[in-house]
């Protein structure tokens, strides 16, 4: 009888584990919500499992890859960003990695759109008045007021898969889009959101036709009232425009001081002493949060100052929390159908046993 197939997953992922184990495969997972301590990840491997099942909170690298160089065959990552995953190492050991891009793109987008609203309109300051009934009476602009989304511009930073989903959303608020993107830009995206401004203006359901471009990144900030973040967390050494504190004291200082910046990309894009300055300053209108340099963020974080609570919201990593996205099945619905399938790709030799073939697997350069 063939060896089973082993595989150790550092936290649950709900009913795929049954998936895996209905195949026949023998698979442990993390008892506990928090992650695992790295020595327990080594021992599992070490221990010669086939796959690992991870995510952004496990630091996967040389030490991982050494203690599964016997039988390691396949890290599945759940979740699409990868910064915790030592690509370089993972190439030199041969041990492919998959993540789950695409099931999440729209789920985060429509999340980081809600952020700018609830951030712009002030909804938590406005619902903190109704509950600590502070609310003594409607007036036209006390005790405070919000700005308006609608109609106003909005710079999308990184225009991958979640940051062209979030200018779908920003379209149907008739706002205008700058573009900036190092890497990548779509131009034919860009044609089409056109067409679809044009059309919304000829047939009078806007006055004033919206517009789109790509433009620089100083241009984008300095002409932007919203300023959205959607890029990987790239290290210096990583890419040749690396995204580690892309936003810092410089360059917050190009964004207008009516502007807000909304980041669901990762926490260490943001150097948060720098924004938590820029909040105190008035530099920027205001921030909303997903994603922390420390996470979970720490109780002594500048960012939780109440000073400027009424301008800083802070979320739990949660873009990508809605229950289809993060738990279905389907792999081209929710991320954990989406991890599970990856594994079983490569523990199960589909496409000929080319990793190189397999739409889930990220680091298909380490096999060519
Ligand atoms: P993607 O790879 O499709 O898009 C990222 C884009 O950023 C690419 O087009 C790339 O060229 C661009 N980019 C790279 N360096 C840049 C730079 N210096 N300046 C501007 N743009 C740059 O990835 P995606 O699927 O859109 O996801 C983006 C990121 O969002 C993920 O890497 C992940 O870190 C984060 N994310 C967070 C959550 C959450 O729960 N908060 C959920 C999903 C994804």
């Amino acid at each position: 009888m063939s060896k089973r197939i082993r595989v150790f997953a550092t936290c649950d992922i709900g009913e795929a584990i049954d998936l895996l184990r209905k195949r026949g495969y023998e698979v442990e997972v993390y008892p506990h919500p928090e992650a695992p301590p790295k020595s327990l990840v080594v021992e599992k491997v070490k221990s010669g499992i086939d796959g690992l099942i991870t995510t952004l909170r496990d630091v996967i690298d040389a030490e991982v890859f050494e203690a599964g160089k016997a039988t390691l065959k396949v890290v599945a990552q759940f979740a699409v960003g990868f910064d915790n995953i030592n690509r370089a190492d993972a190439n030199r050991y041969k041990v492919p990695f998959t993540h789950t891009a695409d099931v999440l793109t729209e789920a985060t987008a429509e999340f980081a759109f809600f952020m700018m609203g609830t951030l712009a309109r002030k909804m938590w300051t406005a619902e903190h008045l109704t509950r600590e009934n502070q609310w003594g009476f409607w007036h036209p602009y006390l005790p405070f007021l919000g700005d308006e989304v609608t109609g106003k511009t909005v710079a999308v930073i990184g225009t991958g898969r979640i940051g062209l989903a979030f200018m779908k959303k920003c379209v149907g608020f008739d706002m205008n889009i700058l573009c900036y993107d190092p890497a990548y830009e779509n131009h034919a995206f860009v044609k089409t959101i056109e067409e679809i401004n044009e059309l919304r203006h000829s047939r009078g359901l806007v006055k004033e036709k919206a517009w789109i471009k790509y433009v620089p990144f100083e241009e984008a900030l300095h002409d932007a009232d919203f300023v959205s973040v959607h890029v990987p967390l790239l290290r210096e050494g990583e890419s040749a425009t690396p995204t580690y504190h892309l936003f810092n004291e410089e360059t917050l200082k190009l964004m207008k001081s009516t502007a807000y910046l909304v980041n669901t990309s990762r926490g260490p894009v943001v150097d948060e002493a720098a924004l938590a300055r820029a909040l105190r300053e008035n530099w920027i209108a205001g921030a909303a949060l997903d994603v922390y340099e420390q996470e979970p963020l720490p109780a002594d974080s500048p960012l939780r100052d109440p000073a400027i609570a009424d301008r800083c919201r802070l979320m739990p990593h949660f873009a990508s929390a809605a229950r289809i996205t993060r738990l279905s099945t389907d792999p081209d619905k929710g991320m954990a159908g989406r991890c599970a399938q990856g594994l079983i790709d490569v523990l199960d030799g589909n496409y000929g046993g080319d990793v190189t073939k397999m739409p889930y697997v990220v680091n298909k350069e380490g096999f060519k």
